[in-house]
């Protein structure tokens, strides 16, 4: 396990998205990328090697949508426990001598919204159940910290972030995905969220997937202001499309590293990328932060 707030002064390299890949592996198949954990394991883990090779130092698991609820829309709800130990394992073989394993959960998809468009089932105890036994699964493969992917209510982080805190000894970088106006879905700032959250025990706090680049030193800037390690993890694909996977990238390596790296130099510990951020994208950034060094 990972000492988070041992990270302060350090500038460490996560990857970026693991499902780039892998969801054209599923095209035409009514399966997560989840699945391929082990249905197609030798892909799973080239993704994490290619990033590792890039220089990312912390690797996350292809476990995102890896709990029983979301995997019950597949069917697969029993395979819950073997997919996560399976993700786990390979992030941990991919990782360098060193390297840090980051046990990623995200959000149920919208589509399991009950009432209304966007109402989320987070709290309703099917989803508490399933939340707390992929971080039991996850936390058993000792995962070295708990990533937040795709959380743009902050009632769902703090909810899960409270949930972890229960039932496992690892840390939790919470990360938030926040709109084009720097706001949860509840309208909350991000100075506001990044309190609500280490209230709730979060011991290292982040920006996930949105928005823009512009807008990512001022918004790192506010959670820079609780004082705990901050991650930066931008997505690069337009936002607001059906599918995350689709499209092309809208910035080149280059430009992705121009725009992370100063972000190093304002006391961002961890970055890395979300949708649309490829190995080569984390390689332009590892050449930027060694260049500054
Ligand atoms: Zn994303």
């Amino acid at each position: 396990m990972i000492d988070l707030a041992a990270l302060h002064s350090t500038p460490l390299l996560a990857d970026g998205s693991v499902g780039n890949d892998l969801h054209g592996r599923c095209a035409g198949r009514a399966i997560p990328v989840e699945a391929l954990n082990q249905e197609d394991p030798e892909a799973v883990r080239a993704v994490h090697e290619a990033y590792a090779d890039a220089g990312a130092q912390l690797l996350r698991t292809n476990t995102a949508q890896a709990n029983a609820l979301a995997l019950a829309a597949y069917g697969l709800a029993d395979r819950a426990e073997a997919l996560n130990n399976s993700a786990s394992a390979l992030a941990r073989t991919a990782s360098q001598s060193g390297g840090v394993v980051m046990g990623a959960l995200a959000p149920p998809p919208e589509s399991l919204g009950t009432e209304s468009p966007g109402t989320s089932v987070m709290g309703t105890a099917q989803c508490e159940r399933a939340y707390g036994e992929q971080i039991i699964y996850l936390t058993d493969t000792g995962v070295d910290f708990f990533l937040l992917e795709h959380f743009s209510r902050l009632g769902d982080a703090t909810r899960i972030t409270d949930q972890i805190k229960r039932i496992s000894d690892a840390p939790v970088l919470a990360q938030l995905k926040l709109d084009a106006t720097g706001r949860t879905a509840e309208g909350t700032s991000a100075s506001e969220a990044a309190a609500a959250l280490v209230d709730a025990g979060a011991d290292a706090l982040g920006l996930s997937c949105a928005p823009g680049m512009r807008e990512l030193a001022a918004l790192a800037e506010a959670l820079l202001r609780q004082g705990v390690p901050v991650s930066v993890m931008p997505g690069i694909r337009r936002q607001g499309r059906p599918a995350p996977y689709r499209g092309a990238p809208l910035l080149s390596p280059a430009a992705f590293a121009a725009a992370l790296a100063p972000l190093g130099r304002m006391g961002v510990t961890i970055l890395g990328g979300c949708c649309g951020v490829t190995p080569l994208h984390i390689r332009a950034l590892a050449e930027a932060l060694q260049s500054e060094s």
